[in-house]
C-alpha cells in the first residue's frame, strides 16, 4: 500500500499552511521556509492516511486457522495520531489481546489495523474502541481486549502543561470473564 500524493490536494493544503505561517508572524518567503508548505502538506497527508484505506483492504486475507483457543497477545505496538481537538500529536503504545474462535489474524495485520485508525484525527478513547472492534470483526474472536497508553502533546505543550502525564484507555468486546481480563492485564503489565 504505497501512498500517493495527489498534486491538487497537496497544493491546496500547502496554500493554507503558507497562510498559517504568515498569520503566525513568520515570513513564508524566507529561505528556510520556502518548501515548508509542500513538505508539511505531505507530512499531514501521510499522517492521516487512515482515511484513505478501508478496514477490509487493511485486513485482507491474512486470517489463519487457530491451532487452539489459547489467548493471543500482541504487545506494545507503537502508534502516532493527532488529537482531534487541537490537531497536535498524541502517541504511545497499544496492546491487543484476544481469544481466538477458529481464526487468528496475521500479527503484522494487527499493527496495520492500529495504523489505520491512528492515522486520523482521533480521540484516544475512540481509537482504542475502533481497534478493538476491527480485531473482533476480523477474527470473530470470543473476546478482545485493547489497552492503549498515550501521551498527548496538547497536554504537554499547552494548556495544563503536564509533561509527565499519560492516558490509558481500555476497550473490550465479546466474552471476557474477570479471570481472563486479569490474565491479559497481567501479561500486559498494566494493573
Ligand atoms: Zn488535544
Amino acid at each position: 500500500m504505497e501512498l500517493e500524493y495527489p498534486t491538487e490536494t497537496i497544493d491546496k493544503i500547502a496554500g493554507h499552511i503558507e497562510e498559517i505561517v504568515r498569520l503566525l508572524g513568520e515570513d513564508p518567503s524566507r529561505e528556510g521556509l520556502l518548501k515548508t508548505p509542500q513538505r508539511a502538506a505531505k507530512a499531514l497527508y501521510y499522517a492521516t492516511q487512515g482515511y484513505r484505506y478501508s478496514e477490509e483492504e487493511t485486513v485482507g486475507d491474512a486470517l489463519f486457522t487457530a491451532p487452539s483457543s489459547d489467548p493471543v497477545i500482541v504487545k506494545d505496538i507503537e502508534f502516532y495520531s493527532f488529537c482531534e481537538h487541537h490537531i497536535l500529536p498524541f502517541f504511545g503504545k497499544v496492546s491487543v489481546g484476544y481469544i481466538p474462535d477458529k481464526k487468528i489474524i496475521g500479527l503484522s495485520k494487527v499493527a496495520r489495523i492500529v495504523n489505520l485508525f491512528a492515522r486520523r484525527l482521533q480521540t484516544q478513547e475512540r481509537f482504542t474502541r475502533q481497534v478493538c472492534d476491527a480485531v473482533a470483526t476480523a477474527v470473530g474472536a470470543k473476546g478482545v481486549i485493547v489497552v492503549c497508553n498515550g501521551q498527548h502533546m496538547c497536554m504537554k505543550m499547552r494548556g495544563v502543561e503536564k509533561q509527565e502525564s499519560s492516558t490509558t484507555t481500555i476497550a473490550t468486546s465479546g466474552d471476557l470473564d474477570t479471570g481472563m481480563r486479569r490474565e491479559f492485564m497481567e501479561a500486559l503489565k498494566y494493573q
